[in-house]
């Protein structure tokens, strides 16, 4: 009987909590539990009644809500007022910076699958698809790489041209300024498309349509501003860059020392109000050959001319290139990816006001700016290009394991090869399906600064894992450099990618939990803004209900994680049939299993977790996993559930399944509170940890849709350069990779003719006159053999150079004196 009360209470107590029941239920349910108690056990007045009055007294105080308030959520909000560290109006208007979106729902627990299914995948319109077939497939033509990155050191000034006459500089700028205004996705696909043909030229593309000028004048810009600058920039009049970074700032570009003094002085033979600036940037995109200068500076105001206030904090402004004081033009050599890019200064440069981004609106509110405008920004570049080199990998070094023979067998046959093709087919799928993911989420207005995030971090590491793996494949053909050489330089290319837009490892560390954890959590900057109100009672009254939402949510999240850890998530609802249900019910379990464990962390190391930035990456990368499954899993529905694809989905959520449950056990082995953290751990995986790494079969499956012909391969690598318009070196391996396909079972009846006896000679050449002499083979088949000799021998060379050792023609190196000091 006892052991029956007790199981029933556990029940109920669980599905109170795993459904989230309010107060109203919790109290009806505990005292149905105590007259069922009371009742049943016969219990005597005199242990009833204290027993009664004790469970009134608590109901009281945790259900009356200005008794709770004042007996139990006051001491509360005091203790987290004093602990809480004090966030100035500009770290506050950082943190509130963009918007939430699918990386919230993945953050309840319980992520309403619908939700995702529903969101409408972006589309591209007739005139942006008509770009990219037309001007962007001619761009691509123009782009010589190997000519840009070895000989000329620069894109050709044709190409320049071409660049600024077609409205490449102009993408994101509205029509009604003479800007393309394409969509999100058009803008990514321009850039990835380009990168797959030339990353210089991705790159030349790409700023200007990041975070600079055009973006920063299209949201904050006054409408002077606007109707002078962006048709210059929208017809590429103006080459823009934008200058944060310097010396003494770069991830922490909150320490700019640059600075700007509110003054008046000349400008345009007029005395006007302006600032006078000095400043020292550097690695500046396009710098040394722009026109306008984005400026990131601290503006003071000793003078107080502008209002009451002398330190202003970070602010921008628009420099032309001209203004006197400005040194600029030497240029950085950025790992032989020689896309425009150096140092600038300014001394004593003045500027009126009106060239501040937003005029005086908007001085001391550059941070929040910056931040919002990387929030977009971030989420388009880095992952195109990123996609663009997955997908160049995927068709061309699986085109190349397909043609190249080692054995007497085509590479990709061993188990090997396989391995390394998987991942790299597998991973781009995975990335293009997140890319397309947030620019469908951009595109209907979005501005998921934490999402963006996870793009820019995993899109570029998966970029070098691809491309790390491509590499190994391709041997010395990767190696060699040359026009012939179709990976080399995206191998260069990687860690420029890992640096800008926030260097990768600060992302992953700091940036993807931390701003997570604040976002989307869906009561923590609830009781961050509660803490900071300064009407004190309203402020009290906010975190009563954010602190016992918070409670609730806790409650729920245990018992979800328990339920679905011994179910391993099988009786969850899953929103679609068929081989990806599955998924969807294990992605069910890892949210809740993460939104608890995230809760725990914080709640057990405070603002220290910040600190413990290890904890917090392992926290980070299941929150990504979860949203580049989802994507996953999405971007399977949104293409109409092709079998052929499924291997790729299979490998993909495979791989991050294992990949949150070892970042999980990571996090469980670290955490400081050793019997939480193995509570933990029984909590959440209560019958042990069951992913392992992706099995063989599914690596061959999915290395398989990159070696032969077929719609999976194609819509895999979807939008990239393939040059069907000339003779480039893709259509070298297009070719080749398809006679491969079309000789193959050629090529095994010979080998069958071989092993069996049936040929005697030695060399492939002989072997095929002794065929066809026998009737092994025909006359036909023969010709398209020796035409597949033809096209191999073309892919598998690689360039040689009677002259090696030109050097680069560097005309200027900066480098001040070295300083010695005694020690
Ligand atoms: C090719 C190129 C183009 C660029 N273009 C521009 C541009 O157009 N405009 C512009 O303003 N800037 C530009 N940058 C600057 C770029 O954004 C910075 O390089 C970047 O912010 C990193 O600064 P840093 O190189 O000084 O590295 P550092 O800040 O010194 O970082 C070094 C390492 O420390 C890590 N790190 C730093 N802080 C932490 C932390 N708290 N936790 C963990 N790890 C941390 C970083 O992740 C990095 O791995 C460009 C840089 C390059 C290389």
């Amino acid at each position: 009987m006892w052991i029956f009360g007790l199981l029933l209470t556990i029940a109920v107590v669980w599905a109170l909590a795993y459904w989230g029941a309010g107060t109203g239920m919790w109290i009806a349910a505990f005292a149905g539990g105590l007259a069922v108690f009371t009742v049943g056990a016969n219990v005597d007045w005199y242990v009833a009644l204290p027993v009664w009055g004790l469970s009134t007294a608590f109901v009281l105080l945790l259900g009356v809500p200005r008794i709770r308030r004042r007996y139990v959520t006051a001491p509360l909000f005091r203790q987290f007022r004093k602990v809480m560290p004090p966030m100035s109006q500009t770290e506050q208007e950082a943190l509130e910076a963009g918007s939430v979106w699918w990386d919230a729902e993945l953050f309840t627990g319980k992520p309403d699958w619908q939700r995702l299914l529903n969101l409408p995948p972006p589309r591209l319109s007739q005139q942006e698809q008509d770009f990219l077939d037309d001007e962007t497939e001619t761009l691509c033509e123009l782009l010589d790489d190997w000519r840009i990155t070895h000989e000329d050191k620069d894109l050709s000034s044709e190409a320049w041209q071409y660049i600024k006459d077609n409205g490449f500089f102009g993408l994101i700028i509205p029509q009604e300024y003479g800007g393309k205004g394409f969509s999100a996705l058009a803008h990514s696909e321009v850039v990835m498309k380009l990168a797959s043909r030339c990353i210089t030229g991705a790159v030349t593309v790409m700023v200007p349509n990041s975070l600079g000028p055009g973006k920063l004048l299209l949201h904050y810009g006054t409408p002077e501003q606007k109707s002078y600058y962006l048709p210059r920039l929208a017809r590429g009049e103006e080459v823009p860059c934008f200058a944060l970074t310097g010396p003494d700032a770069g991830s922490d570009a909150g320490a700019i020392p640059d600075r700007g003094d509110v003054c008046y002085g000349e400008w345009r033979g007029e005395r006007v109000l302006g600032v006078r600036l000095n400043w020292e940037k550097r690695y500046i995109t396009l710098g040394p050959v722009c026109t306008l200068l984005g400026l990131a500076f601290k503006l003071y105001d000793p003078e107080r001319l502008l209002g009451d206030q002398e330190e202003l904090g970070v602010t921008l402004a628009l420099v032309p290139r001209d203004t006197p004081g400005v040194t600029i033009g030497d240029r950085h050599v950025t790992l032989d990816i020689p896309f425009q890019n150096g140092p600038n200064q300014g001394h004593d440069v003045f500027v009126p006001v009106t060239q501040l981004v937003g005029g005086t609106k908007y001085v001391g509110q550059g941070w929040r700016m910056l931040v919002e405008c990387l929030a977009e920004g971030r989420g388009i570049s880095l992952p195109a290009l990123s996609v663009g080199a997955g997908k160049t990998a995927s068709r061309f070094t699986g085109a190349y394991a397909a043609i190249r023979r080692q054995f007497n067998v085509p590479i990709g046959r061993f188990e090997g090869i396989e391995e390394s093709l998987a991942r790299i087919a597998a991973l781009t799928y995975q990335m293009d399906a997140a890319r397309t993911l947030t620019l469908g989420g951009l595109d209907i207005g979005e501005s998921p600064s934490v999402v963006s995030a996870i793009v820019k971090y995993h899109l570029t590491e998966k970029y070098r894992r691809c491309i790390n793996d491509a590499m190994d494949i391709q041997g010395g053909s990767g190696i060699c450099l040359g026009p012939s050489n179709l990976i080399g330089r995206a191998y260069q290319a990687i860690p420029i990618a890992i640096t800008v837009e926030g260097a990768n490892i600060l992302t992953r560390s700091m940036i993807i939990f931390g701003q997570g954890a604040v976002r989307c959590h869906p009561w923590v900057l609830k009781e961050f803004q509660a803490a900071q109100n300064p009407d004190a009672s309203r402020g009290l009254s906010e975190f009563d209900h954010a602190i016992f939402g918070h409670v609730g949510f806790v409650l729920g999240n245990v018992a979800r994680s328990l339920f679905l850890g011994l179910t391993r998530g099988r009786l969850s609802a899953t929103p679609v049939d068929g081989p990806t249900g599955r998924y969807f019910q294990q992605l069910h379990w890892m949210s809740a299993a993460f939104a608890l464990s995230a809760d725990v962390a914080m709640m057990t190391l405070g603002g220290s977790l910040k600190r413990k930035e290890r904890l917090s990456a392992r926290l980070g990368d299941v929150l990504s996993e979860l949203y580049l499954t989802s994507a996953v899993l999405k971007r399977f529905e949104d293409q109409g559930r092709p079998e052929d694809d499924l291997p790729l989905v299979r490998w993909a959520c495979d791989n991050s399944l294992y990949h949150m449950q070892e970042s999980l056990r990571l996090l469980f082995r670290n955490l400081p509170f050793r019997p939480l953290a193995w509570l933990l751990r029984l909590v959440v995986f209560p019958s042990g940890a069951p992913y392992t790494e992706t099995s063989d079969n599914v690596d061959r499956e999915a290395a398989r849709i990159v070696l032969k012909p077929g719609d999976a391969r194609d819509r895999l690598t979807r939008g990239i350069f393939l040059g069907d318009s000339g003779q480039f070196r893709q259509q070298q391996f297009e070719q080749a990779f398809i006679q491969a396909a079309k000789v193959a079972p050629i090529e095994k009846t010979l080998r069958e003719a071989w092993r069996s006896g049936l040929l005697q000679s030695k060399t492939f050449a002989q072997q095929v006159e002794e065929a066809v002499s026998e009737g092994i083979i025909t006359h036909s088949e023969a010709s398209e053999l020796e035409k597949m000799q033809v096209l191999r021998h073309q892919v598998i060379m690689v360039d040689s150079f009677a002259q090696y050792g030109k050097q680069y023609a560097l005309t200027v190196q900066r480098s001040d004196k070295p300083a010695i000091y005694a020690v």
